[in-house]
């Protein structure tokens, strides 16, 4: 499918959130997006009233990350467990839905809230940078509060091992733009894709993708996980980039923990 009739797609198919009925974290807006040419980032925030804080926003992402503050940074606690595997091709990326009655138990807890796992998803190459290098790939995993707040754990993937917890998803990948559909006879365990040690870099900022929305407290893995460059690759083949290029750091400080994280 040409990219062009990929967003005429998703416009069609997403008409209600234009009324404000799907929340932002869920964001499939009725205006075409994209990663490159008059929809790309630069001109997200001309799109639409909705994605005027892509382009006017002090606080977006990715950012960034480099010398980072060190600080006495809260726990987080994970209480993920193994979930069947839904995923799309929402036409910007490959997203594993959490639903139902297994979303109910895949929480994320910070600072005395409790937030909700909805959905992880890939970018290739990675949005958040360290120091000034880009990663081959990163997978954001959203959680969401009842109160409108969002935590997403960014990890950023490295070329190396082929990595056994990505192949079921790798397996299952549509390569044109597709409804969720769920993987009979598959489930698996998003702790899985998590690097083994905790310490995380953390700062506040927005989603990456329209309407940019500044809400996100994004915590971000210090160590990369792995993956093939054929795993990469066929990502790639899919989405060549869709990566939003850094942006400003202004005013905010990038956290880390100056001592080991407790992330059960
Ligand atoms: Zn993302």
């Amino acid at each position: 499918m040409e990219r062009r009739q990929v967003l005429h797609v998703l416009a069609l198919g997403s008409i209600g959130t234009a009324l404000g009925q799907t929340p932002a974290w869920a964001a499939e807006i009725g205006q075409p997006w994209g990663y490159g040419g008059e929809t790309g980032p630069d001109h997200w925030g001309d799109l639409s009233p909705e994605f005027q804080v892509c382009g006017l926003g002090q606080a977006q992402s990715p950012i960034d990350l480099h010398h980072p503050v060190p600080a006495t940074l809260s726990p987080i606690t994970l209480n993920y467990h193994p979930v069947p595997l839904t995923l799309l091709n929402n036409g910007h990326t490959i997203q594993v839905m959490i639903d139902g009655d297994a979303r109910g138990g895949n929480t994320l807890d910070l600072e005395g809230k409790r937030y909700t796992l909805r959905q992880f998803h890939f970018h290739h190459p990675s949005e958040h940078t360290v120091a000034g290098s880009v990663f081959p790939m990163e997978l954001h995993l959203v959680h969401t509060h009842d109160d409108g707040s969002i935590v997403v754990l960014g990890v950023l993937i490295q070329a190396g091992r082929k990595n056994p917890h990505l192949t079921p998803i790798w397996n299952a990948m549509p390569a044109h733009v597709s409804k969720a559909q769920t993987v009979p006879n598959v489930r698996m365990n998003p702790h899985d894709l998590l690097p083994p040690e905790g310490d995380t870099f953390r700062y506040f900022g927005s989603l990456t993708t329209p309407p940019c929305s500044e809400m996100v407290s994004w915590l971000v893995f210090q160590r990369p996980i792995q993956a093939s460059r054929s795993q990469m690759d066929q990502f790639a083949q899919i989405f060549p980039n869709n990566a939003r290029p850094v942006q400003p750091q202004n005013h905010r400080l990038v956290l880390e923990s100056h001592r080991g994280e407790d992330m059960g």
